[in-house]
């Protein structure tokens, strides 16, 4: 366990109201004692802020209302000090320093969080779901992040390894005292029930684990159609703002038809679709493979037509290259006359323009991909790709296990197998404590986290 004291500033720096400076280890008092004037902070009751001075040598820094966290009951286990301190470039930094001249080592990236874990305060995926909170770019994947955190995940998982303990341990009994009458025999008519219903649990786990994709990550989105019929529009209609180009000089829409957009919480990743836009016949001038590459690329195609003219030969192909897609065809211009004379499937009718039915296009977006998702009670999505790539071996270790059952292999051989399942799932949540691993998942952390 590490023991030195670490500190560093936890809020973003710039101009603001208030920083604070954070420091946890076995020195913090020792440390703030030899900067700070008010109460002896050393015998102050635990979870109190206390009003006091910060000064360097004798030189005024700064007022500060300074919280005390005594260990065990703190984020990291250990003794926490944090200083509230004024915003702005100086007054942190100059205190971080004064710490530091004082003993303490800069944190690194992450590495509050790292002893957290590390001190058995929280599992892996609520460090994980941790960095998710502070990342999370809308409210539905802030209260998938907050669940992680609050241990949603780390339950599921550990729901999942008991059962499979259960099981294993069975085993082990069955090979280990063979002759003992009370042991219930495991046969492989016994084992493959059991077997089978956690691989159907974990199978679910994993399709869903797409609601979590979706919410966390955003959906790679293209917007595609002929010049002209109002593809700016839309994404400005569904941003409500002007930072798309519109212009109605045909082909001359500018490309900005890129980034996010957040879509009644769900975030759309658009992929640029600057060469689209710029031709007057797509399949022409860029090509089936690259029309088709950027279509297999995205996740969604959201298709617009102008509802005022009839379909062309080019877009009877593009409607053809993006059938197999999760799609939705935006009859825009509705506001004008109708010559479209065809329906579709899944499609919306608008007006960018006139701001009309642009919830339609909204509502259709989020039931495509969520089907009223996270509203289900009590599923549990995972988000975190190394989750769900990890869930997938799980699968396949459980697929192999079935196998081997039904192939009449020994119980020993099927143990295999599951001890494996077993192990990959105490990955999942930090199990086995792999040094490499945590290197590389805590620099992904802000300082001062
Ligand atoms: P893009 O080339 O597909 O991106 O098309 P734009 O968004 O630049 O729009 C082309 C023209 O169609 C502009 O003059 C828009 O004002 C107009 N337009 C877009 N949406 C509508 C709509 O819903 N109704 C009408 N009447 N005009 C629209």
């Amino acid at each position: 366990m590490k023991k030195d004291t670490i500190a560093a500033i936890s809020t973003a720096l710039g101009h603001s109201a208030i920083s604070i400076v954070r420091m946890s280890g076995d020195a913090v008092f020792d440390i703030i004692d030899k900067i700070y004037k008010g109460k002896d902070l050393s015998k102050v009751n635990s979870h109190t802020i206390n009003y006091g001075k910060i000064y360097d040598q004798g030189k005024l820094i700064d007022e500060v209302l300074v919280s005390v966290f005594r260990s065990p009951k703190t984020f990291t286990k250990e003794d926490i000090i944090e200083i509230n301190c004024h915003g702005g470039a100086y007054a942190a930094k100059k205190i971080l320093e004064l710490l530091l001249t004082n003993g303490a080592r800069l944190a690194e990236k992450g590495e509050f969080t790292e002893r957290a874990y590390l001190n058995g305060r929280i599992d892996l995926t609520q460090a994980e779901s941790l960095m998710d909170v502070i990342e999370a770019r809308s409210e539905k994947a802030l209260h998938l992040a907050a669940e992680g955190l609050d241990g949603k995940v780390y339950r599921l998982i550990q729901g999942l390894r008991e059962k499979l303990l259960d099981t294993v341990a069975n085993i082990e009994v069955n090979i280990d005292y063979p002759e003992y009458d009370d042991v219930e025999m495991l046969t492989n008519e016994i084992l493959l029930p059991k077997m089978t219903a956690l691989k159907q649990e974990i199978d679910h786990i994993v399709k869903q684990a797409y609601v979590g994709r979706v919410i966390k990550d955003g959906i790679k989105t293209v917007i595609i159609g002929r010049p002209n019929v109002g593809k700016s529009s839309v994404l400005n209609a569904l941003l409500k703002e002007d930072k798309a180009i519109v212009t109605d000089i045909q082909g001359t829409t500018r490309d900005i038809v890129e980034g996010q957009i957040n879509i009644g919480g769900i975030i759309l990743n658009l992929i640029d679709t600057a060469g689209i836009r710029d031709s007057d016949d797509l399949i022409e001038k860029i090509g089936i493979d690259k029309a088709k590459a950027l279509i297999d690329e995205a996740e969604l195609v959201l298709y617009v037509l102008n509802n005022n003219e009839t379909l062309s030969f080019e877009d009877e192909k593009l409607l053809e290259l993006t059938a197999h897609k999760k799609r939705i065809v935006i009859i825009n211009k509705i506001d004008l006359e109708s010559k479209i004379g065809r329906q579709f499937e899944s499609s919306v009718q608008i007006s960018a323009l006139k701001g009309i039915n642009i919830n339609s296009l909204e509502e259709k977006i989020e039931s495509m991909f969520l089907q009223g998702g996270l509203e289900k009670a009590g599923e549990t999505y995972l988000s975190n790709a190394r989750h769900i790539a990890k869930m997938r071996q799980v699968q396949q270790s459980l697929k192999d296990a079935i196998d081997a059952a039904h192939q009449m292999y020994p119980v020993d051989m099927i143990e295999i197998d599951l001890k494996s399942a077993w192990e990959t799932l105490g990955e999942i949540i930090g199990q086995s404590k792999n040094t490499d691993l945590l290197d590389e998942l805590f620099s992904k952390f802000c300082l001062g986290k």
